[in-house]
C-alpha cells in the first residue's frame, strides 16, 4: 500500500510550554495514582552460553515480580533484556558480575521515558471529529480509540463496521471493525493488535491500519482487489482492561486483569492461554508470574471471544497477530519443535515480507518458527489459529531491537506502522 495518511502533527510545544507540560503531566500522574518508576533501568545482557542463560532463568525464580524480563532469556545468540526497579538495581548487578555476565544500562530512567511519552500525549490530545485530523503520530487512551472507531464508521459506512465481540473481565466492550466490500461471509484476513497492553506501538498501528484502509480503498490496487474478494477483521485493542491500566496505573502491564482464587496476583499472559499445547512447557502456571498460562485454555474472555467469533465465521485464511518488540516476523510452531506441515510456504512468505518491509526504512526483520527463532511459547495465539486450518497464520514483533523497547517514541509509530 503506498502513500501514508498525514501524522496530523502541528509544532511542537515551545521550550517554555515544555516545562509547563512536564510539570503538569508530572502532578496528573501522581494525582491518578500512576506507578512511578523513577531510576529504573532496562538492562542488556548477552549470555555466551546455555549456563549463562540459565544463570539468568534462575534470576526469574530469585527476583519474582521484581525483575520484569522484557526479552526472556532464550539463546545465546539473542540479548535478554530486563527492567530493574531501582531498588534492586545493586543486587542485581552485583548478581551479574558475580556469575561474569556482563552487561549494558539500555534504558538508564524508566520514568523520564514515560514523563516525555505523557507530554507528548497531553500536547497532541485534540479530541479529533475527524479520522483527517486525527493524530496518527501519537499514543491515544481506550477512550479516544474507541472514539476514533466510531467516527470512521460514520465516515465510511459502506466499507466499515463495528462488532462487538464480547465484554472484557472487567465489562469493556471488545470490538472488532469489519471492512467489506460486501458478500455473504466472504473469505477473511484478521488482524489483531495491542494483546499484550503495554505494546503501545500496536494498538497505534492498528490505527493507523484501519484508517490506511478506509484510504487505500479504489485508490490501491492490491489492496482493492483483496476487499472486493474478502472482508478483513481488526481487533485494535485486544486486551482493553490491560490496556486501560497501563494508561490509568501501571504502563508496563502486560497480562490481562482476570482475578485468580487463592492468588493475589492479577492476570494472565493471553498470549499464552490458547488451545494450543496449551499447558505444555513453554508458559508458567505460577499466576505471579508474567508469561501465567491462566487457569484453562480460554479462560481469559479476551481470548474466548476471538476463538468463538473466528469458529463461527469458518473462513477466515489468515490470521495475524501484533506485538511488539524485536523486529521479528514468526509462523507456527511455538509450543512444539516439530515443523509445521506448510512450514516451507510460510517461510517464503515470511522471507518477501520482511524483504518488502525493509525496502521502506531499511528495518531489518528476522523470521522463523517461533520455537526456533525465539524459544518455546505454548497455548500462544498463531498456533492456535494454526490448528484451526488457517494456514497464513503469522505474529510480528514490530520495532525496535530494543533502544526503547515497549517505551518507543511516539515519532515512530507511523514508520512502524507502515512497515
Ligand atoms: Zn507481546
Amino acid at each position: 500500500m503506498q502513500g501514508a495518511p498525514g501524522g496530523g502533527v502541528g509544532p511542537g510545544p515551545s521550550p517554555v510550554d515544555r516545562w509547563t507540560l512536564l510539570v503538569f503531566s508530572f502532578i496528573l500522574a501522581a494525582a491518578l495514582g500512576q506507578m512511578n518508576f523513577t531510576g529504573d533501568q532496562v538492562l542488556r545482557v548477552l549470555a555466551k552460553n546455555e549456563k549463562q542463560l540459565s544463570v539468568l532463568r534462575d534470576l526469574e525464580g530469585l527476583k519474582l515480580q521484581k525483575v520484569d524480563f522484557w526479552r526472556s532469556p532464550a539463546r545465546p545468540s539473542l540479548p535478554v533484556d530486563m527492567r530493574v526497579p531501582f531498588s534492586e538495581l545493586k543486587d542485581i548487578k552485583a548478581y551479574l558480575e558475580s556469575h561474569g555476565l556482563a552487561y549494558s544500562i539500555m534504558i538508564k530512567d524508566i520514568q523520564a521515558l514515560l514523563d516525555e511519552e505523557q507530554e507528548q500525549m497531553f500536547a497532541f490530545r485534540t479530541g479529533a471529529r475527524s479520522t483527517d485530523t486525527f493524530n496518527y503520530a501519537t499514543y491515544h487512551t481506550l477512550e479516544e480509540i474507541y472514539g476514533f472507531m466510531d467516527i470512521l464508521v460514520a465516515e465510511h459506512p459502506q466499507l466499515v463496521s463495528k462488532l462487538q465481540i464480547g465484554n472484557s473481565y472487567e465489562g469493556r466492550p471488545i470490538y472488532v471493525l469489519k471492512f467489506s466490500t460486501g458478500g455473504n461471509s466472504r473469505p477473511a484476513i484478521w488482524i489483531d493488535t495491542g494483546i499484550h497492553s503495554r505494546e503501545w506501538v500496536t494498538q497505534a498501528s492498528g490505527v493507523w491500519f484501519a484508517k490506511r484502509i478506509t484510504q487505500d480503498y479504489g485508490q490501491d490496487s492490491t489492496l482493492t482487489a483483496i476487499l472486493d474478494s474478502m472482508d478483513i477483521f481488526l481487533e485494535i485493542v485486544t486486551n482493553p482492561d490491560g490496556f486501560a491500566f497501563t494508561h490509568n496505573k501501571n504502563r508496563m502491564w502486560r497480562k490481562t486483569r482476570s482475578l485468580t482464587e487463592g492468588s493475589s496476583c492479577v492476570g494472565a499472559d493471553p498470549n499464552r492461554n490458547w488451545d494450543a499445547g496449551f499447558g505444555m512447557p513453554g508458559a508458567s502456571s505460577n499466576p505471579c508470574t508474567e508469561t501465567y498460562r491462566g487457569k484453562f485454555a480460554n479462560s481469559e474472555v479476551e481470548v474466548k471471544s476471538i476463538v468463538d467469533f473466528v469458529k463461527n465465521h469458518g473462513n477466515i485464511k489468515a490470521f495475524i497477530s501484533i506485538h511488539s518488540y524485536s523486529q521479528l516476523l514468526l509462523y507456527p510452531y511455538g509450543y512444539k519443535a516439530e515443523v509445521a506441515p506448510d512450514q516451507a510456504e510460510l517461510d517464503q512468505v515470511a522471507k518477501s515480507a520482511v524483504t518488502a518491509l525493509s525496502s521502506l526504512y531499511g528495518t531489518k526483520f528476522q523470521y522463523g518458527s517461533i520455537i526456533k527463532t525465539i524459544y518455546q511459547a505454548s497455548g500462544n495465539t498463531i498456533d492456535w489459529s494454526y490448528s484451526q486450518g488457517i494456514k497464513y497464520s503469522f505474529t510480528f514483533e514490530l520495532r525496535d531491537t530494543g533502544r526503547y523497547g515497549f517505551l518507543l517514541p511516539a515519532s515512530q509509530i507511523v514508520p512502524t506502522a507502515h512497515e
